[in-house]
């Protein structure tokens, strides 16, 4: 039992009061919807839906989905909960896939918002004692801003950093003793690598801890990253959608995310099919807003493939905790018939000692699906391996065909070729697209 709570009532409260809440809340949302959301309502008319039939949680099923493509196509307006003198601030999608989303926040929702980010700050051991360095993105993306609130609402001494400027990081890191480091897990690994280069060891800063998200990292990517700052690294997940950061956050158990059921409801369910999957299933993750004014969400397909968890959890927590995602169904590659997520490549390179430096390249060839990777090697691995190339490239071709079951085309590239990246990485290149 851990005492890391930010809000305790909520975070421990039992599964029947968690339950009656979350009835409570679902009916008060629909309601809402369906009152000053008109597109809502019409999908709920198709569907033969009204409030009415939505009586509590047990009912969520009945609803329809919404789907990113709705999103789009109610830009920007068209999915507003409330008028537009009651919402104070927009964000906006890092478009890393299609078109912009822009989502719209009440003053209330921006307070509850902070809170699910906070709770994630406390998890990870935060007080008002800490000093947070927040280096995601301050602007339209959620990420800068949540972890801002959220660290304010926990008292730390908040250093709004913003991502880049690396040196600048690492300076105030130094001279102002952060404790606790917010970024994505790509911009981690390049800050850890950039304070090894300026002769800093693990033990030289003041961190103890690193809450990394908004894009998908491995276990192995952790391990690294906890070895080269001297931490421990918790997850975080969101989408700007659901307000940003903060839908659900790890505890020190680091066996899930626990996903703030109190603000949303999770569903899996069969990306194919729309069926909802039993408990313990992996599929795509549904989430619906059970109190959002502005921008709510009735069963959202987000696309992010994962499973959910009821186990009790030795922090005390009795939220249901959704499994590190291995991607969004639209980041799996199908080659030559065969599903790939990138991070199955990353988690192959890193357990044989590379850095997670690499690029993936699909391409087609007399109508073959072509799989190249691109390895960056160490400074310190170039010139045990530039003696065998040869060796070290079918080493590795190897170890990713027995993960994939597809033999890729591995090149070894020089130390600091491949582009790091300050906010989130992007590994794939598709050629295939182009040509369709
Ligand atoms: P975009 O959809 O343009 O990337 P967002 O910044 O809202 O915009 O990204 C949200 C997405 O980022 C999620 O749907 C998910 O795919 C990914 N993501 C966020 N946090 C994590 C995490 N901890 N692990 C894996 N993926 C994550
Ligand atoms: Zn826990």
């Amino acid at each position: 039992m851990s005492n890391n709570y930010y809000q305790r009532e909520y975070e421990t409260m039992s599964r029947e009061e968690l339950k009656a809440l979350q009835s409570e809340r679902l009916v008060r949302q629909v309601r809402h919807v369906w009152e000053h959301v008109p597109y809502y309502r019409g999908l709920m008319e198709q569907k033969g839906v009204t409030p009415e039939d939505i009586r509590g949680i047990d009912d969520l099923h009945k609803l329809p989905f919404i789907s990113k493509e709705d999103l789009r196509l109610q830009y920007p307006y068209g999915l507003l909960g409330t008028d537009l003198k009651n919402c104070v601030r927009i964000h906006s999608t890092s478009g890393t896939t299609g078109r912009r989303v822009v989502a719209f926040y009440t003053q209330e929702d921006i307070d509850i918002w902070d809170d699910c980010c906070a709770r994630a700050i406390v998890a990870a051991g935060g007080t008002d004692e800490d000093v947070c360095q927040i280096a995601y993105g301050f602007g339209l993306f959620t990420g800068g801003a949540g972890l801002n609130g959220g660290s304010h609402k926990v008292g730390c001494l908040t250093l709004p950093m913003s991502s880049g400027n690396t040196d600048r990081q690492i300076q105030f890191m130094m001279d102002l003793k952060a404790t606790i480091l917010c970024c994505t897990p790509s911009y981690a690994a390049f800050i850890g690598e950039s304070l090894k280069e300026k002769g800093y060891k693990p033990e030289d800063n003041s961190l103890k801890a690193g809450i990394f998200g908004a894009e998908p990292w491995t276990e192995e990517m952790r391990r690294g990253i906890e070895e080269a700052l001297g931490i421990k690294a918790y997850d975080i997940y969101g989408l700007t959608e659901t307000s940003g950061p903060g839908v659900a956050f790890e505890c020190e158990e680091q066996t899930g995310m626990h996903i703030n059921e109190d603000h949303f409801a999770a569903e899996i369910i069969d990306p194919d099919t729309g069926e909802v999957l039993p408990l313990g299933a992996t599929g795509e993750l549904v989430l619906t807003s059970l109190d959002k004014e502005a921008f709510p969400l009735l069963r959202y397909r987000t696309r992010d493939i994962t499973m959910l968890s009821v186990e009790p959890c030795p922090c005390g927590r009795t939220f249901v905790k959704m499994k590190k995602p291995m991607g969004r169904s639209d980041d799996m590659l199908i080659i030559r018939g065969v599903n790939v997520f990138p991070s199955q490549i990353e988690t192959v390179l890193l357990n044989e000692g590379y850095a997670p430096n690499y690029q993936i390249i699909v391409g087609r060839e007399n109508n073959t699906d072509t799989l190249d990777v691109n390895v960056e090697m160490s400074e310190g691995t170039f010139s045990d391996v530039v003696k065998d190339m040869e060796r070290e490239t079918a080493r590795l071709a190897q170890a990713i065909k027995t993960m994939l079951g597809i033999t890729p085309r591995v090149h070894l590239v020089a130390p600091r070729s491949i582009a790091r990246s300050e906010g989130k990485a992007v590994r794939v290149i598709d050629n295939r697209k182009l040509h369709d």
